[in-house]
């Protein structure tokens, strides 16, 4: 068993034929919070240790790299227990710290810029699995739970993660709860390529994370050429959905929207976009497309980008040009696991 994918009511259950005093699973819960092995956590005794090494697993990945870029993010690629190779970034900000963590290995969404969706999906992460992205880099970072280093976290990396909808949930309980590393449910966002119904399910669980979703085009016609997603759901469901989840959590939604020249950025798509948006709040992520190998998808420049960002707000419509980390050392969704594995 992987200690890591329990909350403390199982983790009691797994300790108690082993120690079934209760304070046993809080010693336990924090040091694998802290990102810790058996061998450290030096209040238990020796025996127990051993025991519980002898059966089971605390932590289920390693850092295999970490490299950092000139604007100070930082790429990190992990593996697995069963050799599988993930990866994710960590960007620090002003306004907190914030990890960018994988919900899959591989993709099935097959969107035609992404790195992630060129092999296929591989296999859903566990809860524990992406649970361990946060606690080894908050380790790596010198923190543990008293003395957080990451404040934020977005489940952007590689994989659609309302494609593995009930490890993504839990591991939104695991990382907010009180005895772990206590990351706020408000400080979660989560990203998804537009999977309505369980963008529905969402909301009803209002579980108050913030949701964004990938839009990247207002007309099916254009969308379908950048998401293959978008020819099982249209814009108008994806804009239903995202319209359900603000009125059932109040919560503001933010559309991420990769600007492709002579596709998605005429002064039409910035009217339709004001109309979509109209009557919820809402606020247009607009992403500089980060080149990928074997990709033929031009994106934009930096004035043409900054030029249709105008456009929108003087529709009214609250927009800004996604700041790019990370470029330099492959920061997009899946570039780096693809480099890795390829060679
Ligand atoms: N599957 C989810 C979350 C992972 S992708 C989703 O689709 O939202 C996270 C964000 O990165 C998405 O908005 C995605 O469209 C964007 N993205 C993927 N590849 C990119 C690239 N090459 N350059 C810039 N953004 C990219």
């Amino acid at each position: 068993m992987i200690l890591l994918d329990l909350n403390i009511e199982e983790l009691k259950e797994l300790l108690a034929p082993y120690d079934c005093r209760s304070f046993r699973a809080q010693q336990v819960y924090k040091w694998l919070a802290n990102g810790c092995d058996f061998s450290e956590m030096s209040d238990l005794p020796k025996s127990l240790r051993d025991k519980l090494g002898e059966n089971h697993t605390a932590q289920p990945i390693v850092i295999l790299e970490s490299i950092k870029s000139k604007d100070s993010s930082v790429k990190f690629l992990y593996r697995l227990i069963d050799g599988n190779i993930i990866e994710g970034v960590f960007m620090p900000h002003d306004y907190g710290n914030t990890l960018c963590v994988s919900t899959q290995v591989g993709c099935r969404m097959g969107c035609e810029f992404c790195a992630s969706g060129i092999g296929g999906l591989v296999r859903n992460l566990s809860a524990g699995e992406i649970l361990g992205q946060v606690t080894a880099v908050n380790r790596f970072l010198g923190g543990n739970v008293s003395d957080r280093k990451i404040m934020n976290i977005v489940l952007m990396g590689s994989g659609e993660p309302l494609d593995n909808f009930d490890n993504v949930v839990k591991f939104i309980d695991l990382v907010s709860a009180p005895y772990g590393l206590n990351i706020g449910k408000r400080s979660v966002s989560l990203s998804t390529c537009g999977l309505t119904e369980k963008m529905r399910e969402l909301a009803d669980l209002g579980l108050g994370v913030t949701l964004s979703v990938s839009l990247h085009a207002t007309l099916d016609e254009y969308r379908r050429k950048l998401m293959l997603i978008a020819n099982k759901y249209s814009v108008t469901d994806v804009i239903a959905a995202a319209r359900y989840y603000f009125q059932k959590t109040g919560r503001r939604v933010i559309f991420e929207y990769s600007m492709v020249k002579g596709v998605n950025m005429s002064f039409l798509d910035a009217k339709r976009l004001a109309e979509l948006t109209k009557g919820m709040s809402a606020h247009i992520n607009l992403i500089m497309l980060n080149k990928v190998e074997g990709k033929n998808i031009a994106g934009c420049t930096k004035q043409e980008g900054e030029r249709f960002c105008e456009k929108l707000r003087e529709l009214g419509v609250s927009a800004t040009v996604r700041r790019s980390m990370g470029s330099d050392v492959a920061g997009a969704c899946g570039q780096l696991r693809r480099s890795r594995i390829n060679g």
